[in-house]
């Protein structure tokens, strides 16, 4: 069965609130849609979000990669040898994790549908015992006022979430006041992981987590303390404090992975789709934990249901995912798709229907 063709389109979807980081302030998710298309007119959908101050990836970058780049080189590849359509895509141009992640995704769930298999038990076939039907997705606090920030936590835990993210990174001194009084609004049951997202420098790191230790505000993890490519500052945390350390932007690809576990760069790996350049190389970061006994967090970027509910299906298929920060379709104010995985506030549930199981994608399709 070859590839058909490749088709993209846009979609465009409002936040509840605003997502702000240490990094960037964002209101609506909007991304690029694909569509790649079998002989036989069996459709696999993949979803590409901009996120330029994370992987470099802009709408127009990313557009023009597949447009340009990608599509000409695999257009006509036989589905059945998906290896060879990844190594070819993985050849044809540098970087451009995101635009890659995105055709991808939507291979994977059109080969998971020629299988007629939903795409977790496709990924689970290493150990089917291991494979999840249901996962608990974190959610994310935004970086704010410390008043808005603890207003926020508790609504979110008033809506039956347990995991709170929270994004941190814009001061020592006042982040750990943001955690601590947090803390005390949400009570002791509720697991908080903190996000610096690079925001602190290695000493600001290690005495803002130790600070938080001391006070006893039973903190999970730290995220990402200091910049992606200070990987000896990583090192440095990780070696210093307690608190579990999660390696976020310093690993994009399979070597970065493997750096960080061979030389404990970091205690934990997050895993997001959008920056390994898709499932094909998530799987091999997956497959590198397994054998060095690290747990993995599958995140995701400001994405919609798309892209995220692929994040789900690799999340639930293997064993060293442990830890799910899947909030993407629960920050959009609609969910326009149809099928897939049922989001039901933290909750995660997965169907057996084959692919991804997206069925709807309203979104005008070009075909390149
Ligand atoms: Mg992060």
């Amino acid at each position: 069965m070859k590839l058909k063709e490749i088709a993209i389109g846009y979609i465009e979807i409002p936040l509840v609130t605003p997502f702000k980081t240490a990094l960037r302030t964002v209101n609506s998710v909007n991304d690029l849609i694909v569509k790649v298309t079998a002989e036989d007119g069996i459709e696999g959908y993949g979803e590409a979000p901009p996120t330029a101050v994370i992987t470099g990836d802009t709408k127009e970058s990313i557009e023009a990669a597949i447009r340009y780049y990608i599509a000409p080189s695999i257009t006509g590849m036989d589905l059945d040898d998906l290896p060879s359509i990844m190594a070819k895509m993985e050849k044809c141009l540098a970087k451009n994790t995101t635009a890659k992640a995105a055709v991808d995704i939507a291979l994977y769930d059109l080969y998971a549908k020629l299988q007629k298999k939903p795409l977790f038990r496709l990924l689970g076939e290493k150990d089917p015992s291991a494979v999840k039907t249901e996962l608990e997705t974190d959610i994310t606090i935004s970086v704010n006022d410390t008043d808005e920030m603890v207003r926020d936590s508790v609504k979110t835990v008033g809506e039956g979430f347990r995991i709170l993210k929270v994004k941190v990174g814009k001061g020592g001194e006042k982040d750990v006041e943001r955690i601590r009084e947090i803390r005390k609004a949400v009570g002791k049951d509720v697991v908080i992981r903190v996000d610096a997202n690079q925001g602190w420098t290695r000493e600001e790191a290690v005495s803002t987590i130790t600070a938080m230790e001391d006070a006893g505000l039973g903190i999970e993890l730290v995220e990402q303390p200091v910049s992606y490519h200070d990987f000896k500052g990583m090192q440095y945390v990780t070696a210093h404090v307690q608190t579990p350390i999660l390696a976020d932007e310093s690993v994009f690809s399979y070597e970065d992975g493997v750096r960080v576990m061979e030389e404990h760069g970091a205690d934990l790996v997050n895993i997001k789709l959008m920056k390994t350049g898709g499932i094909h190389e998530a799987v091999k970061i997956c497959d590198a934990a397994d054998r060095f006994g690290i747990k993995c967090m599958i995140g995701c970027m400001l994405e919609s249901k798309v892209s995220v509910s692929a994040g789900v299906h690799l999340a639930a298929a293997r064993s060293c995912v442990t830890m799910a920060d899947l909030d993407g379709p629960s920050l959009c104010k609609v969910d326009p798709y149809e099928g897939g995985p049922v989001y039901q506030g933290p909750k995660i549930l997965l169907s057996e229907d084959y692919g991804i199981g997206i069925t709807k994608v309203p979104v005008k399709f070009e075909r390149i």
